[in-house]
């Protein structure tokens, strides 16, 4: 009988699995999957480490939790800048000198606030939707340029129509800064995720193309408790209803070039393209092989935001209160299961970046498994 068995091998359970071997527990890992990682997956296709479920950039503040993933992989310095493509015109994000300076040809800092300052004063009351909203933030020219497109292909819906709550913050520096995240600690575990996790789960018993809920059973037979990190509806075979998920589809290439855009993400922000963004996966890790040898060729996701429906691969929970009531709903049913331990995106609904999922396993692991 293993004292842990953790159903799902994404960061979270893995992190989890990692401490409870070394406090001298057995344990055992689930995957319905056919390969381990969850949604920070890697595979490496020519050379090039790719990120099967979107791009993931690790930043963090948390030096506790930058300590500790960087026992598993060494980091490069990756930075995320990413450019956004306005009908050929190329601007750099977020929003910031470099752009003003593109947009309108100012030079200085106040030169670029009086700009927007002018623009915002369009909108003088409450903002009633997303379009005020954005103009009041930032102006007309860049919610033009750089929000509308992106931002209506994402929701599937014209700005005017969108309610104002969704962008509270449109962030503009003044500064000539592209680093998107204001992260402390930044970058991509040289190698992949894929290894990564692999260090991570060293030495414990993973079974892949496993799922839990079909093996029930005979699995809740094999382990004293259980930590589970598949979606808490599924759990509870969907008796009170279906958490919805944001969707997002990848359409992934391998072309025979070196160079495709020139960046690991270029942001589409206006309504006709049809993807949001481009992810040229190898710039990630600066075009080079493990060995530092250039890669001859590229590999590149478009990414579309598609509806969601039951079934699909679930992305993004969706925050708003239908789903936030029934998860609360789900939440008591899951602290009844005396044996289980529910935790991670989808089993606590809940958007988790790397460093959050990663420090909430370990507040469970302290919770859980005091020495
Ligand atoms: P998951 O990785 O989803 O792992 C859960 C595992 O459980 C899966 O492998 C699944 O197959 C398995 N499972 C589910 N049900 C069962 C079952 N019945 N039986 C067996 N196994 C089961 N974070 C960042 O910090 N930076 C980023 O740039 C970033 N980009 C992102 C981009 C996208 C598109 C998305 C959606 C997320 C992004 N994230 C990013 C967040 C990051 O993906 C999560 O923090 C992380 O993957 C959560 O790990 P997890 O273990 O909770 O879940």
């Amino acid at each position: 009988m293993y004292d842990y068995l953790v159903v799902g091998a994404g960061l979270y359970g893995a992190v989890f699995a990692h401490e409870a071997k070394s406090k001298g527990k057995s344990v055992l890992v689930v995957d319905k999957r056919s390969n381990i990682a969850g949604n920070v997956y890697t595979e490496n296709i020519e050379g090039i480490n790719v990120h099967v479920y979107g791009a993931h950039i690790f930043h963090t503040n948390n030096k506790k939790v930058w300590n500790y993933i960087t026992q598993f992989a060494e980091f490069n310095r990756f930075t995320n800048s990413p450019v956004a493509n306005y009908k050929g015109e190329l601007y750099s994000m977020p929003f910031n000198m470099y752009t003003f300076n593109k947009i309108w040809g100012v030079e200085t800092p106040e030169e670029a606030e009086t700009k927007i300052n002018e623009q915002r004063a369009e909108i003088t009351g409450e903002p009633k939707n997303l379009e005020e909203q954005a103009i009041s933030l930032v102006g007309r020219d860049i919610f033009e340029k750089l929000v509308k497109g992106y931002t209506e292909k994402q929701w599937g819906r014209d700005c005017k129509e969108l309610p104002s709550f969704i962008i509270k913050r449109l962030p503009v520096r003044l500064t000539f800064d592209n680093n998107y995240f204001n992260a402390l600690y930044q970058g991509i575990p040289m190698g992949g995720y894929t290894k990564m996790l692999e260090n991570i789960l060293d030495g414990i018993e993973v079974r892949l193309n496993t799922d839990y809920l079909e093996n029930k059973a005979e699995l809740d037979a094999t382990a004293k408790k259980i930590v589970y990190t598949g979606p808490i509806d599924a759990y509870f075979n969907y008796s009170l209803g279906t958490l919805e998920y944001r969707s997002v589809r990848f359409e992934t290439e391998l072309l025979e070039k070196s160079n495709f855009q020139g960046n690991a993400a270029v942001n589409y922000t206006d309504r006709e393209t049809p993807w949001t963004r481009i992810i040229e996966h190898k710039w990630f890790e600066f075009g080079k092989d493990e060995d530092g040898n250039d890669l001859p060729k590229t590999v590149i996701s478009r990414e579309y935001s598609s509806e969601w429906k039951p079934g699909d691969e679930p992305y993004y929970p969706v925050n708003d209160e239908k789903n936030g009531k029934l998860y609360e709903e789900y939440k008591k049913l899951a602290d009844a299961e005396d044996k289980v331990i529910f935790g991670g995106r989808l089993g606590e609904y809940k958007y988790y970046d790397m460093d959050q999922v990663i420090d909430a396993a370990l507040t469970c692991v302290k919770t859980y498994l005091a020495d």
